[in-house]
């Protein structure tokens, strides 16, 4: 058992850091790496219009190959600290769970890689290769100032990874069940349709939208985009809203609009998924006067095709859970997206059942086992002299 991780899991979650406070958990984390030997760097981002964000790289070690270990410090809000059984910046540990926000999402998960990591530097000395952690305070936010900036830095650095392991908390229910291997792409439209207002009285005065509008949502809705593919769900186009806002009975209204957003998988970029989507409108307008706002997206869908990499994951997992964990590439997005533009990446971590929840929290006997995963992860890596 390793109490490590937990002391390291309790340190992090009494420092308050929802977005885009720092909170002290990355001051606390370069203590810690800086004391095993880690050479750290908390590089700070900004940008016109939103918070400065402090963002931390450590590495130890200069050669290849690179094992990232990746993440975010910083949390939601605890929302009605009230409600919480426990203080959600307490780390309070009762009936073998671990109290607290970010105990799921993520600070646990950095825990047992810290632990693994400070563990295999203790047991097998320096690695014939490279160990690093990057860390960013800015995941649960507009995510401008935190990976992506994170990443350009470290290039400009001449930093090369080789693999990164994000832990995320990947697990729906039991710890060991799945890995993320990809992550479908978002992409979300605004549609308004234009009419003329007037009395419902003398419909021939005015043009009313709302039918205009039903017939292009439902265009966008049906048929299905796709039917899926190897590693990835259907892509599934959600309206979120319909909205024309008339308190009136006896008034046509003016505009009808609806929002919608897509999670699309590998066959579909934002821009080929963009073109169906005007096609789509396109055939179905009949004359109605609408327009399209479709929402910048830097989230694409991607994969980390199945290799060697996720077979060691994926054995050290078995070995210490006896599950054999799901490929998949369902959920939200994560800064996975971003990462794989400079390594291969998979994210695996804690249950994720309470994420985002009050009373979120994960089992003690969850952290040892991801601190003994991670830490034969470390083992196997620098034995076989990855990739
Ligand atoms: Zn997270």
């Amino acid at each position: 058992m390793s109490s490590l991780a937990l002391d390291l899991a309790r340190s992090l979650i009494r420092c308050p850091s929802v977005t885009p406070e720092e909170g002290g958990a990355l001051a606390f984390l370069a203590r810690t790496l800086g004391a095993a030997g880690f050479a750290v760097e908390r590089p700070v981002f900004s940008e016109p219009g939103t918070p400065d964000i402090e963002n931390l790289y450590a590495r130890i070690g200069t050669g290849s190959p690179c094992l990232v270990f990746a993440g975010h410090t910083d949390v939601v809000p605890p929302g009605d600290a009230a409600a919480w059984r426990h203080d959600p910046f307490g780390g309070t540990v009762a009936d073998g769970l671990l109290y607290g926000r970010g105990a799921a999402d993520m600070k646990g998960g950095i825990a047992c890689m810290l632990a693994a990591s400070l563990e295999h530097l203790r047991a097998h000395g320096l690695p014939r290769g490279s160990i690093a952690f990057l860390i960013t305070g800015d995941e649960e936010g507009p995510a401008v100032n935190g990976t992506v900036k994170l990443l350009d830095w470290a290039r400009a650095r001449g930093e090369r990874f080789d693999h990164c392991l994000l832990g995320e908390p990947t697990n729906p229910s039991v710890l060991g069940e799945m890995i993320k291997i990809g992550r479908r792409g978002s992409l979300t439209g605004k549609l308004a349709v234009h009419g003329r207002q007037g009395h419902v009285g003398y419909p021939h005065l005015a043009e009313n939208p709302i039918p205009g509008l039903l017939r292009l949502a439902s265009a966008l809705i049906a048929p299905p985009l796709d039917a899926g593919t190897a590693h990835f769900d259907a892509s599934n186009l959600e309206l979120t809203t319909l909205d024309v806002g008339n308190p009136a009975t006896n008034v046509i209204p003016a505009e009808a609009r609806a929002v919608f957003n897509v999670r699309f998988n590998d066959l579909w970029t934002a821009e080929t998924l963009g073109a169906e989507i005007r096609a789509r409108l396109e055939r179905a307008a009949e004359g109605a006067r609408y327009t399209l706002d479709l929402l910048p997206s830097n989230s694409p869908a991607f994969l980390t095709e199945p290799d060697a990499f996720v077979d060691l994951v994926s054995a050290a997992i078995e070995a210490e859970t006896g599950r054999r964990p799901a490929l998949s590439t369902t959920g939200g997005t994560s800064d996975a997206r971003f990462i794989k533009d400079a390594c291969p990446v998979i994210e695996f971590g804690l249950v994720g059942q309470t994420m985002h929840q009050v009373d979120e929290c994960v089992a003690v006997d969850d952290i040892a086992r991801l601190t003994a995963i991670y830490g034969r992860v470390l083992t196997r890596y620098f034995a076989v002299g990855m990739p």
